[in-house]
């Protein structure tokens, strides 16, 4: 009598656990996971597996297979397999209930800086993995993986990010609120490289921009800050201005470590404030020539804007309609550009 009652309770217990082990492994699918974790896998095949180098151990060439629609993974090279407990239990050597522990959601968060600052780190572990990404930096000319980490430059493949985040404890109507999902529920950012819009230490917007058909440049709602990475900039006795992400990347390659950008053309009050508080420093504005002299005359604006609270700014023109992208894409180097600097005239 006694040992049936335990064993229907024993059973009752396991298949509770079950669900919610089922609902864990639902809200939190292996790969997923294992992309959280930076694993890089490929399609192999047909449908829905994957492989990869085994996070399990350590190897030259790819063995490890992961199905994404049976939730499982195995490794051809150390013989592994299993669920996604089975994994956390191995990769982290933690006991079965300790692993369950692990997984579970943490609190709910609903600060939009904090959230934002997770994509920031969400999009740069999706970017060595779309190799699309980098063939799209590469090809507009900016390659060193220094100054993409510096940049905390990143990748929004799409679809991905809003699990990521609500997986993490973020409500879904926080991330409507902020922007980083849309009112439909899907990702803002679709192939989009990303980066984050920093005011000191906190992220206030993010800028993407599009590797594919879509409206290149685009922001989440809200002020997009001040210039970028005005902080490691504003010492500089000469600052040098670009109008945008691709600009700052290589020149930043190139050695100018002065030069911020405002993302587009028009300062916003903020950015204007930070060019011309003390101590006074040269302002190089380089926009982009446009055939309609649109981008030469905002510069020109501003340039005697600044001059009106007496901050020195120079007009810096590159040959043929370049931006200083196209320039160095076109292959100029530093020199180049620093005979540029040298020829532009003050006011
Ligand atoms: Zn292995």
């Amino acid at each position: 009598m006694l040992a049936a009652f335990s064993y229907a309770r024993l059973r009752r217990q396991n298949s509770t656990m079950g669900e919610d082990l089922e609902k864990l492994k639902q809200r939190l699918p292996l790969l997923d996971y294992l992309r959280q974790q930076n694993w890089c896998g490929r399609p192999a095949g047909q449908g829905t597996e994957f492989v990869g180098l085994c996070p399990l151990h350590s190897e030259s060439r790819p063995s490890f297979y992961v199905n994404a629609r049976k939730n499982l993974f195995y490794c051809h090279g150390c013989g592994q397999g299993g669920d996604l407990i089975r994994f956390v239990e191995l990769s982290r050597h933690l006991s079965f209930p300790q692993s369950l522990a692990y997984l579970q959601p943490q609190r709910v968060r609903g600060d939009a800086a904090d959230a934002r600052e997770q994509a920031v780190v969400f999009y740069q572990q999706q970017f060595p993995c779309h190799p699309e990404a980098l063939r799209y930096l590469e090809r507009r000319g900016v390659h060193d993986p220094a100054l993409i980490e510096e940049l905390r430059i990143g990748y929004a493949p799409g679809g991905n990010l809003r699990r990521h985040l609500t997986n993490q404890g973020y409500s879904l109507e926080s991330l409507q609120r902020d922007g980083l999902v849309n009112p439909q529920g899907g990702d803002t950012f679709y192939r989009r490289i990303v980066l984050p819009c920093g005011q000191g230490r906190e992220v206030v917007n993010l800028y993407g921009r599009s590797i594919g058909a879509a409206f290149p440049h685009r922001f989440l709602p809200g002020p997009k800050g001040g210039l970028f990475a005005w902080d490691s900039v504003r010492h500089f006795s000469t600052v040098i201005l670009v109008e945008g992400l691709l600009d700052l990347a290589v020149l930043g390659q190139a050695g100018f470590r002065n030069t911020t950008c405002a993302f587009g053309t028009h300062l916003t009050p903020l950015q204007f404030q930070q060019l011309s508080e003390p101590p006074v420093r040269g302002v190089y504005i380089v926009f982009d020539q446009d055939e309609n002299q649109a981008g030469q005359r905002t510069a020109h604006q501003l340039a005697r804007r600044l001059a009106g609270v007496s901050v020195p700014a120079r007009l810096v023109e590159l040959s043929a309609g370049h931006d200083p992208n196209s320039y160095f894409v076109a292959g100029a180097a530093a020199a180049d550009f620093a005979a540029c600097l040298e020829g532009a005239q003050p006011l």
